[in-house]
């Protein structure tokens, strides 16, 4: 795919927030502009990626502009942030929460509650205590799993090595919809590096394909954020999480998914 397509890094932290319904829209026909573009350059269809706007640190007035410009999905990376949210804007009864940061095993009775989809899947406790809670409350729930694909000392998703068999186990958790796989790239500058995390992600699902038990779907790739989700689609994302470019710049630091990226503290 093109190679000359670079990271837009250098805008982290610098989107100026979005204060208006106006301000969103023109933030979001900005992102649909750009995924049109990098689908054009990779010969896809724009109607096979869809863009989550990620809402997380946001205030609720802020999710509620976002929501009257058109978001019906929100993508929310902390459980307990996210389960304050939904109890708030039950009156928005066709919004939905995905939520897409790491879970721990005694939080999971509050994601089966109010997630329509978990993005972050790497552990088979998770798995179970999801499942058990979803089959008590009578949902179901779509998930992707987690991989590391950048190899960096993250401590969330599954080594490209650890999916296949922890793929083999999913079927006997029947409320979880296994959608795909999900990953977060190296955060760099660097747009070959970059790219070469979300290549490995495809070509991980690719392979799995073939051994992958019934019920198990991999047709989804979430791969991209603000700063690389052009190079995401360019090798084949399905879905693009989207924060900053949509909502203004965060006032939190982020090196907590980042743990190689110096610049960025600890939050
Ligand atoms: C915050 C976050 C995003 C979005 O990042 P932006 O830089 O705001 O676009 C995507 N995926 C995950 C897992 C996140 O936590």
């Amino acid at each position: 795919m093109s190679s000359t397509t670079q990271t837009r890094h250098d805008l982290h932290g610098r989107y100026p927030e979005a204060r208006s319904v106006e301000d969103f829209q023109r933030n979001l026909a900005a992102v649909h502009t750009r995924i049109k573009a990098a689908c054009c350059r990779a010969g896809r269809d724009p109607a096979s990626v869809r863009l989550l706007p990620v809402s997380k640190t946001k205030p609720e007035p802020s999710l509620r502009l976002a929501y009257a410009a058109g978001c019906r999905t929100l993508g929310e990376n902390k459980p307990q942030e996210a389960c304050r949210k939904w109890e708030a804007m039950q009156d928005l009864t066709d919004l939905h929460w995905s939520v897409i940061g790491h879970l721990q095993t005694n939080k999971a009775r509050l994601v089966a509650r109010f997630a329509s989809e978990f993005q972050a899947l790497d552990s088979l406790h998770v798995a179970e205590a999801l499942d058990r809670r979803l089959q008590i409350e009578g949902r179901g729930l779509d998930v992707f799993v987690q991989v590391n694909t950048s190899g960096e000392a993250s401590k969330y998703g599954l080594t490209p090595e650890e999916v296949p068999a922890f793929l083999q186990a999913l079927p006997v958790f029947s409320a979880l919809r296994v959608r795909g796989l999900m990953t977060l790239a190296l955060f760099s500058s660097e747009a070959e590096r970059v790219r070469q995390c979300f290549v490995r992600l495809r070509a991980l699902r690719d392979r799995l394909r073939q051994c992958a038990p019934a019920g198990i779907g991999l047709d989804e790739l979430s791969m991209g954020m603000s700063g690389d989700f052009e190079i995401a689609i360019e090798e084949g994302a399905t879905v693009v999480r989207v924060g900053q470019a949509i909502f203004g710049a965060r006032a939190m630091p982020d090196g907590h998914y980042w743990p190689g990226e110096p610049k960025l503290e600890e939050s």
